[in-house]
């Protein structure tokens, strides 16, 4: 498998409106799209810089895993996200490689890309994302 560069960065944010402001305000960046995606409970707002983007995440639901993270850790730099060509070969090929998964198979995450998180443990804890077109 092949890693081909930094898809986005996720950043858990408690009010996404506040941090847009921020970003767009004070970075002079411009949000280009916000979508909410209920299987993850968040609402997200997404910035391009260069080839990557930066995705602010905020939880749409007290029980959603970015509410969690924020009560546990605080705001913050959330997960990384590597483009790869396919998400579902390479979630299979590190895992024969014994890291530990969060998903075992693709889902859909926003932009209608494929998502797929490794396990924080087994990657230095930084929770790491695969991400790419959907496969048919
Ligand atoms: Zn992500």
């Amino acid at each position: 498998m092949s890693v081909n560069y930094i898809e986005h960065i996720g950043i858990a944010v408690k009010n996404l409106d506040e941090a847009i402001n921020y970003y767009e305000n004070i970075l002079g960046m411009k949000c280009y799209a916000v979508e909410e995606v209920t299987d993850q409970k968040v609402k997200t707002a997404f910035f391009m810089v260069g080839q990557t983007k930066i995705e602010l995440l905020e939880s749409i639901a007290d029980d959603g895993p970015i509410a969690k993270f924020i009560e546990k850790k605080g705001e913050g730099i959330h997960h990384l996200a590597f483009n790869v060509d396919d998400v579902a070969e390479s979630l299979k090929n590190v895992e024969e490689k014994g890291i530990q998964l969060i998903d075992k198979a693709p889902r859909k995450g926003a932009e209608g890309l494929s998502i797929g998180f490794l396990h924080p443990k087994s990657t230095y804890g930084v929770l790491t994302e695969f991400c790419g077109k959907p496969k048919e």
